[in-house]
């Protein structure tokens, strides 16, 4: 073996993907050649760097990533959450003017004194009716 083809089965050396073969002869390459050694080791100090990544620095990244998300999800559903009118300080108090006057007319309407007494009678004690009213027609009739 070579140490080309050494070089290009050094990852799948350390990651245990030669055949039994394959890693024979690479062991015997490795006994010879200082270089494909040191290549190895370089490898090995890659692999390991990384493995030491990815069991360590995402825990300690998710949670402020998390953190992160979470803020600016917060100020996005503030920015965008929509402002109805019935949500202004000023529609809730013009609602409440409005609905005190309706009310105080109303009452004012259903206690009056008038209303109360019912239809005001005309001189011939019948209650007065419009010109157009059946019961009107009726007593023309009948004089
Ligand atoms: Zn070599």
């Amino acid at each position: 073996m070579n140490c080309e083809k050494a070089s290009r089965l050094l990852s799948a050396y350390l990651d245990h993907e030669l055949t039994p073969e394959e890693r024979r002869l690479l062991r015997l390459h490795l006994l010879a050649c200082a270089e494909c050694n040191e290549e190895l080791r370089q490898l090995e100090t890659i692999k390991g760097s990384l493995a030491r990544l990815c069991v360590t620095s995402v825990p300690s990244f998710l949670p402020w990533l998390r953190a992160r998300l979470a803020e600016e999800e917060a100020i996005l559903a503030d920015e965008e959450r929509p402002v109805f009118v019935w949500q202004q300080p000023w529609f809730r108090r013009t609602c409440a003017a409005v609905a005190f006057l309706l009310l105080f007319g109303l009452g004012s309407w259903l206690l009056s004194p008038q209303r109360q007494k019912g239809p005001v009678p005309s001189q011939n004690g019948l209650p007065s009716l419009p010109e157009a009213s059946w019961v009107n027609v009726e007593r023309n009739l009948l004089r």
